[in-house]
């Protein structure tokens, strides 16, 4: 078996084609499912092999921190669905965002990104790249002319997450593309919330995607994992060294849990947004929620820009509920099918109050401006039956 071909995209496939079959290796026993290579390492026949697999002169694997068969196929697969031209898989959603961000930056350049973020990408952003000496800038995402306002000569770097997380919050990545590019800076896009499905932010004009793994791709609740998806020039000029030496790499084990998990996330992601386009509709009659934000409806502030760059809703819902932290924690308290946890993009519904916990460490007033109220809930919605979620909703909300 040789070296992971990073299959180019073949737009002429539909991704739940790609979702089953890219990338995929087959070793001598020619089996059906992919392989783990459950192995750190890889053996040469000969001293001379050796030397040139080092300098890159004969095709194969070294060592699981630089690349893995089973890594490679997740990484050829997220590339084909993606539309990328390559792919590197991380540990994590966290490995992925700080390398590309890392991998773009260093001391003296500046960096503008979206200020209503996931808690650990605006802590990376606001503390750790300044530390470093990478000054930052923290925008409303949705006013283009605050992007335009915050470009600097050294700006080498924009970030942002589309919907947002947890305000789902939109904004318009082809405007944001066009001011990225003319201010010389590269656009990363953190594709979280809408998954690879219902949005390609690569097309839209962006030079690099994120993902945390751990959520719909996983899409069980079993494994940590992210990829960065950017040209073969991006990722050769600004992670590749910096993930080989640094080390953030993948597990095999997360990858081939994660191969099978891409195998069911069409089904799963069309499924759970159905499912969270009932939830919110009848969310939205119901007098307890003062709010509700969610990508698919008319009502949504950007519902335009929405409809232009989204192909699909999310499987995310925001609900302020009536009373504040103390209204939020009785509907929590007495949900009995969707469960309390921050992960989300899961078969099992799931919901948390982020002010106490993915957006704890901000002040209040911080937490305003990002759009995180104190009665603020986001609802992961899952695999079970909508109608069985909605009553379960129906009786916490019965309890506020
Ligand atoms: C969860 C999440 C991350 C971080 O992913 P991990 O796999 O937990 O490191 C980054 N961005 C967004 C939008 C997320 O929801």
């Amino acid at each position: 078996m040789s070296k992971a071909p990073h299959t180019p995209p073949r737009r002429n496939r539909h991704p739940e084609t790609e979702l089953v079959h890219a990338g995929t290796l087959r070793s001598q026993f020619g089996e059906t499912s992919e392989a783990l290579f459950l192995t750190q390492g890889h053996v040469y026949d000969s001293a001379e092999q050796c030397e040139k697999r080092f300098l890159g002169e004969d095709a194969g694997f070294i060592y699981a921190r630089f690349s893995n068969p089973t890594v490679g196929m997740f990484e050829a697969r997220m590339a084909a669905l993606e539309g990328a031209e390559a792919a590197r898989a991380t540990a994590t959603g966290m490995a992925a965002v700080t390398a590309a961000l890392m991998g773009l930056t260093k001391a003296g350049d500046h960096i503008v990104a979206a200020r209503a973020l996931f808690g650990s990408c605006r802590y990376v952003i606001e503390e750790l790249l300044p530390r470093f000496g990478v000054e930052s800038t923290l925008v409303d995402g949705t006013d283009l002319a605050a992007w335009q306002a915050a470009v600097r000569p050294n700006t080498t770097a924009f970030f942002l997450e589309s919907p947002a997380n947890p305000t789902l919050e939109v904004i318009d990545i082809e405007a944001v593309a066009k001011i990225a590019k003319s201010a010389g800076a590269k656009l990363v896009v953190d594709n979280v919330f809408a998954t690879p499905l219902w949005q390609k932010p690569l097309a839209l004009g962006a030079d690099c995607v994120t993902y945390s793994a751990t959520k719909h791709i996983d899409g069980q609740g079993r494994c940590l994992g992210g990829v960065i998806l950017a040209s073969k020039e991006f990722i050769e000029n600004n992670v590749h060294t910096l993930l080989r030496q640094t080390g953030p790499a993948m597990s095999p084990f997360n990858a081939w849990v994660l191969l099978k998990g891409l195998e069911t996330l069409a089904l799963r992601v069309q499924r759970q947004s159905e499912s969270a386009a009932r939830i919110a509709d009848w969310l939205a009659t119901q007098k307890k929620v003062t709010r509700l934000v969610f990508p698919g409806r008319k009502d949504h502030p950007q519902a335009a820009i929405i409809a232009r760059q989204m192909g699909g809703p999310s499987t995310l819902i925001a609900a302020e509920i009536e009373g504040g932290k103390a209204g939020a924690f009785r509907f929590l308290n007495a949900l009995r099918v969707f469960r309390i946890s921050n992960n989300l993009g899961d078969a099992k519904s799931l919901a948390v109050h982020p002010a106490t916990t993915t957006h704890q460490r901000f002040t209040p007033e911080v937490r305003a401006s990002m759009g995180v109220g104190e009665g603020l809930v986001r609802l992961s919605v899952g695999l079970e039956h909508p109608d069985d979620l909605i009553a379960d909703l129906e009786d916490a909300l019965a309890a506020v």
